[in-house]
């Protein structure tokens, strides 16, 4: 059977995961402006609650200024400064790097050091090989294991990164920077500040799933759906904290299939393959870029690390489903969900979290 790109997605950010549920029984509905941008290869939606429509529009104005501003800057295999960062660290030379992209790098080889590896933001020649860096490639096979370990073995990891100031070297020249497990997460921050900025206090952004909720919608807090992976079903739902990100990474938005097997784009750096055991996870936080980091080093953590991991990283709200749709929920998370009816059965594996 000849490969296929999954051709749903073929940006470098990951599409929906979480919906939005506009619940509003026996409320009146909140005075509610949308706006979409399409950016980094996914659709974001900004959601205004409570505020005068050309205040809202002005506010699309700027985040969309923003988004544009960091586009090609921070994908790394784009035309902008991340790949010029890469391409100065495979020749083994030093370059001075920009302070939003530094902050970046330095928290994403934080989060690596707090996880163990299992995020590891200097993989993006695992990616390459893997072939996530071109989605819309025809004949996709999966790399051969020899190459895999090959890589592996010359150990590409952040550690090796050495820092003056803002200007960046390695002596490691398999270092690929890629830190897409935690863009999202550091854009959701930096517009969290700008509504902030603009005194809008009630308004969701929503990054092809990854949420950052301000305030309320309207009378009542924000309720977020949590999909069952791979579908458009919500599982059950949670009112949202204001300033809190709600964040998911899943196996299910970004892969390639072949022979009926499909490879997803989260990378286990301990093996070199793509995640098998979890489906999706999603993180509750009122940091936006450890919520995003954490869900993807969760997933590669699957259900036996996840205690463990989410005690390293500090988080205590994450839901995790497995494969097979058993769910790991800390207990923090657990007492917040409102499960809807048709997800009983998926239940059953509530009792597995509170050990
Ligand atoms: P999404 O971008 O869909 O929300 P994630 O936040 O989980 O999903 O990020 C996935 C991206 O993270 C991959 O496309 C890749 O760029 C990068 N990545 C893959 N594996 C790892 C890993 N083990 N650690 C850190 N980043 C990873
Ligand atoms: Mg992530």
């Amino acid at each position: 059977m000849p490969s296929q790109p999954n051709s749903r997605n073929t940006g470098w950010l990951l599409c929906s995961v979480l919906l939005v549920l506009q619940l509003s029984a026996c409320q009146p509905a909140p005075k509610e402006f949308s706006d979409r941008v399409a950016a980094f290869g996914t659709l974001i939606t900004l959601r205004y609650y409570g505020v005068a429509e050309a205040d809202a529009a002005g506010a699309t104005r700027h985040l969309e200024a923003y988004f544009r501003s960091i586009e090609s800057d921070w994908y790394p295999w784009g035309d902008g400064e991340l790949q010029r960062i890469n391409e100065a660290l495979a020749a083994g030379r030093a370059i001075q790097v920009s302070k939003p992209l530094a902050d970046l790098i330095r928290r994403a080889a934080d989060i690596e050091q707090r996880s163990a590896g299992l995020f590891n933001p200097a993989l993006g020649a695992l990616s390459e090989l893997w072939g996530f860096n071109d989605l819309l490639q025809e004949n996709w096979q999966p790399p051969e294991r020899a190459a895999i370990e090959a890589l592996l073995q010359q150990d590409p990891g952040s550690r090796h990164l050495q820092w003056t100031g803002f200007t960046l070297r390695s002596n490691n020249r398999s270092i690929v920077l890629d830190p897409g497990g935690i863009t999202k997460g550091a854009i959701l921050a930096t517009a969290d500040r700008i509504l902030g900025e603009l005194g809008i206090g009630n308004a969701i952004v929503d990054i092809g799933g990854d949420l950052l909720v301000r305030g309320n919608a309207g009378q009542r807090a924000a309720r977020i759906g949590i999909r069952s992976p791979g579908s458009d079903s919500a599982i059950g739902w949670l009112a949202a904290t204001p300033g809190e990100a709600i964040v998911t990474s899943g196996n299910y938005e970004r892969y390639f299939e072949h022979d009926g097997i499909r490879y997803n784009h989260v990378l286990d750096p301990r093996t070199g393959y793509p995640v098998a055991d979890s489906a999706s996870v999603t993180v509750a936080h009122t940091d936006p870029v450890l919520a995003d980091a954490a869900a993807t080093a969760l997933l590669v953590a699957g259900p036996h690390g996840f205690d463990a991991l989410c005690a390293a990283l500090g988080v205590d709200q994450a839901l995790l489903i497995t494969a097979s749709g058993d769910l790991r929920l800390t207990p923090a998370l657990q007492s917040r969900v409102h499960w809807l009816d048709d997800a009983d059965a998926r239940r059953a594996g509530d009792h597995d979290v509170s050990q």
